[in-house]
């Protein structure tokens, strides 16, 4: 008797099983990790990306180059996440998770060869990565907020080598003092920080501005350009005249009657600009809509207005300036109005901007980037918000760790002293693990020209013999004290880092079967020649 087939999936779906499965999620993984391996550290090099229609993004900023790749490959794109969950948990430190994810993967597949079970080495990583937290907390210093020394030092380190570097100091300084000025009650939310880009001038020209920089102009050329000691009235409602035909229906039978009908509409707005003007506003913020008449009205009254203000600007203003957003003219009082010593239209390049600034402990401020180009400005700004998340993540978690490579190195060394407690099999998945650490300080090296293995083997003696802030310090070249040189960098980056590259690695890991129905199979053939793992 002949077997008839057993069919349980259609066509078109394709399946991947056991080793090959493994084995094809490594590679992606793998290569996600090489794509973005020669941008570590200050000597790594810059990716130019050019999307369908031809738009330019050059940078070093692992997020966005994974971001912008269009990667479809599903493990691939678990590494992605990573990227994206280093970026919203801290603001810097991606490409170090997404290069330890590869390496644990890539460390993975030795084990593999070995004929270790798949469970052995996840049982081996989980452990490692809770001593590996464990240890991290323990090495980590703590700083306080009036360490503004290190905190500006930390800055820099994210800083140095990216679009920020030429003016590096001063752009720490002015992230380190934007942070401070905005925190509430311990809070920091960094959205009460505006970063708004002029083009012109270059990135040393960029400015903190202890206010809010709109890139709105005055409504109206006949208004002033500048108004000192702005009363400054938010308003989320429209100032004009009902548009008869839209809003409401009432019928007109002669000229005359519309005639009346619109001054009676006139007559409300006019009211409203008494109102605004009872109230001692100078000038005004409006959320939508401003007519001509209403502006004809606040020129004759010297009153400086802004409209189509987006609601988060609205809220900044609020936070900078003390304002209150009102939904109701009769609500407007004096004690509504904020207060800035300016309020100004600034020319810049193209465009006009409305500064608002000298507001008194503002809530909310803005970093005005300046720059020759728009590539420039948006790299630059990239590498501003790496060094606001880590002043964030310093200060909330009061902990950070020797950079250049330090901290991967004593994590490693303590982990292997660790491991030789544990039986064999898991044991060797901890220094699997450990020795994932040390591709941070051997790329580090590497991108800088200098030779991986050399540079390793030194930072081992040193710190077996006791040295643990011994790093790969790329100012000089040498293997320092990196506490010392100030290579200093937040404790949450690497906790972070090492947490979720060790749990995609070890999700990773758990699959033996992947099922792709013809749509997304399109993802695990579809990628570009070369990130194919399995055809
Ligand atoms: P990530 O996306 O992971 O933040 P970066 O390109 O910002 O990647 O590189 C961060 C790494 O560069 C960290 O390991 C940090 O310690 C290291 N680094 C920064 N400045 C220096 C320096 N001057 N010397 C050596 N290493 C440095
Ligand atoms: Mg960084």
């Amino acid at each position: 008797m002949t077997e008839k087939p057993v069919v349980l999936l259609p066509e078109d779906i394709q399946r991947i099983m056991g080793k090959d499965a493994q084995r094809n999620n490594i590679m992606a993984a793998k290569m996600v990790a090489e794509i973005v391996k020669t941008t570590l550290g200050p000597k790594g090099m810059d990716k130019m990306l050019v999307s369908p229609t031809n738009d330019i993004i050059i940078t070093n900023d692992g997020v966005t180059i994974l971001n912008e790749m269009q990667i479809e490959h599903p493990a691939a794109k678990m590494m992605v996440e990573i990227a994206k969950t280093q970026e919203s948990e801290v603001g810097d430190g991606t490409t170090t998770a997404v290069m330890i994810a590869g390496k644990l993967l890539e460390n993975a597949e030795k084990l593999l060869d070995r004929k270790i079970h798949p469970t052995v080495i996840t049982k081996g990583y989980r452990i490692a990565a809770e001593k590996a937290q464990e240890i991290l907390k323990e090495i980590s210093l703590k700083i306080t907020p009036d360490d503004e020394d290190i905190l500006k030092q930390i800055a820099m380190t994210a800083m140095t080598g990216k679009g920020a570097e030429g003016a590096k100091e001063k752009f720490a300084e002015i992230i380190v003092k934007a942070v401070k000025q905005i925190q509430t009650n311990g809070k920091i939310d960094l959205n009460d920080i505006k970063i708004e880009k002029s083009q012109g001038n270059s990135i040393k020209d960029t400015e903190l501005i202890s206010g809010i920089v709109l890139d709105k102009e005055k409504v109206s050329a006949d208004m002033p350009g500048i108004v000192n000691d702005a009363k400054i009235a938010l308003v989320d409602f429209a100032l004009e005249l009902k548009n008869p035909e839209i809003d409401t229906k009432i019928s007109i039978s002669s000229p005359e009657q519309l005639q009346s009908f619109i001054s009676q509409e006139e007559k409300t707005i006019k009211e409203m600009i008494e109102k605004v003007k009872a109230s001692g506003t100078n000038v005004i913020f409006c959320q939508k809509g401003i007519d001509d008449f209403a502006q004809y009205l606040l020129s004759k009254e010297n009153i400086y207005a802004c409209r189509r203000v987006a609601k988060s600007d609205m809220e900044k203003i609020s936070k900078a300036t003390g304002g209150k957003i009102v939904s109701n003219l009769g609500e407007l009082g004096s004690s509504e109005l904020g207060y800035a010593q300016i309020v100004e239209e600034v020319k810049h390049g193209e465009d006009n901007l409305t500064y608002i600034k000298g507001c008194q402990n503002p809530k909310a401020l803005t970093i005005l980037i300046h720059g020759g180009t728009g590539h420039v400005m948006d790299e630059t700004e990239r590498a501003l918000k790496d060094g606001l998340g880590d002043i964030v993540s310093s200060l909330k978690f009061g902990l950070v760790v020797p950079g250049g490579g330090a901290i991967e190195i004593e994590l490693a060394r303590r982990l292997r002293e660790f491991g030789q407690s544990l039986s064999g099999r898991e044991q060797l998945a901890v220094e699997e693990f450990a020795s994932a650490l040390e591709f941070i300080p051997t790329t580090l090296a590497e991108n800088a020209g200098m030779d991986p293995i050399d540079i390793l083997t030194e930072l081992k003696s040193r710190h077996d013999s006791g040295e643990r802030n011994a790093g790969l310090n790329l100012f000089t070249n040498k293997i320092e004290n990196v506490l010392e040189a100030r290579i200093i960098e937040p404790y949450k980056i690497k906790s972070q880092a090492i947490n979720s590259a060790s749990e995609v690695a070890i999700m990773i890991l758990r699959v033996d079967d992947v099922i792709a129905s013809s749509e997304t199979s399109g993802g695990m053939s579809g990628m570009p020649p070369g990130m194919r793992g399995m055809d």
